[in-house]
């Protein structure tokens, strides 16, 4: 390896983090969250082998291929890779874990799995590479399209859309954000606070479809985005005011060596909204569903959470290294 290669504390480089290459289309949202994660995972100093990630079937769900090629990886079945997630997690919880799913995976076939496995409060980052459309299967309206808005072969989106942050706040995961794959700049800092929480992290990500977006009255085109985000608040390392400090390596066996015992500062960019105030949360997506504005940024923090590990009583070891005794008591 060259000197010159930049890397991480644990000699990593970025290389170490990335996968095979994308088959996605050119410009697709879901490349660029893709690059955030290998960025976010770099710079925390993940090992890519005590990582693993999950998900169900759709564009989104191809792009954990693309990324962290020495961790591991299970590609399930559409809709179910929470309950997949959840008996992983719950057999081995020295890993980090990140589900991947898209608008149709989770809020159609799965959101059922979506629901539960929200309140359940399991210990992992769940991204949705959100676009409103199904792209693998050519252009449908999902179940987060915007009511009105017209595809490019004429049919019209006539359902309410579904909010999956206010409906994931209101299930009880306890880091819920929203952000842009355009904006790496909220996004990786996001991504990194959530893999430092001990609960339900879940990020719902604007996240573009080229190919079948750009459509009369959808709100996830690249255009639309950038004209009408609002950043409610952002976690930003540099600038910022009302600082709020939250050491995730207190603890959490797992945050030490990720973050190599640092602390993730949070600062809250805009004084008016209170992410701690789960109902402040709720009333700003709900005006905002009225007024067609996206917010941004982290909009729901409770960080007095414990791993479900520890609410359940249960093993920190992995099942393979449980004696017999202790599987069957
Ligand atoms: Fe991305 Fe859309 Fe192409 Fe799928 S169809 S890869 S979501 S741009």
């Amino acid at each position: 390896r060259h000197p010159s290669i930049p890397t991480n504390t644990l000699g990593f480089t970025r290389r170490d983090y990335e996968g095979s290459m994308s088959t996605l289309c050119a410009g697709c949202g879901h490349d660029s969250i893709t690059a955030a994660i290998v960025h976010a995972c770099f710079e925390l100093a993940l090992p890519p082998h005590r990582v693993a990630k999950l998900s169900g079937i759709g564009c989104s769900s191809k792009t954990p291929t693309y990324m962290l090629g020495q961790s591991h990886g299970f590609n399930s079945v559409h809709g179910r890779m929470p309950s997949v997630l959840t008996g992983a997690y719950l057999a081995n919880r020295e890993l980090a874990y990140l589900g991947v799913s898209g608008d149709g995976d989770t809020a159609s076939i799965g959101l059922g799995q979506f629901c539960h496995v929200m309140r359940r409060g399991v210990r992992m980052v769940y991204i949705v590479e959100n676009n409103g459309v199904y792209g693998l299967t050519k252009g449908q309206f999902s179940a987060t399209a915007d009511r009105g808005s017209k595809s490019k072969k004429g049919a019209r989106a006539a359902d309410e859309p579904i909010d999956l942050a206010a409906l994931a706040i209101q299930l009880g995961a306890t880091f819920v954000a929203r952000s842009f794959s355009g904006d790496k700049g909220q996004l990786v800092p996001l991504l990194k606070a959530a893999f430092g929480h001990r609960g339900a992290a879940f990020i719902d990500v604007i996240s573009p479809c080229v190919t079948f977006n750009n459509h009369e009255g959808s709100t996830k085109s690249y255009d639309y985005v950038r004209e009408h985000n609002i950043a409610v608040s952002a976690l930003d390392f540099i600038t910022g005011r009302e600082p709020i400090e939250i050491d995730y390596a207190e603890g959490a066996a797992l945050a030490v060596t990720m973050h190599d015992g640092a602390t993730i500062h949070l600062r809250k960019l805009d004084a008016e909204h209170d992410f701690s105030d789960r109902a402040a949360a709720l009333t700003l997506l709900e005006r905002c569903r009225e007024t067609g504005e996206i917010p941004t940024g982290l909009l729901y923090l409770d960080d007095d959470v414990e791993e479900l590990h520890d609410t359940l009583g249960t093993t920190a070891r992995p099942l393979n290294a449980l004696t017999e005794a202790e599987l069957c008591p």
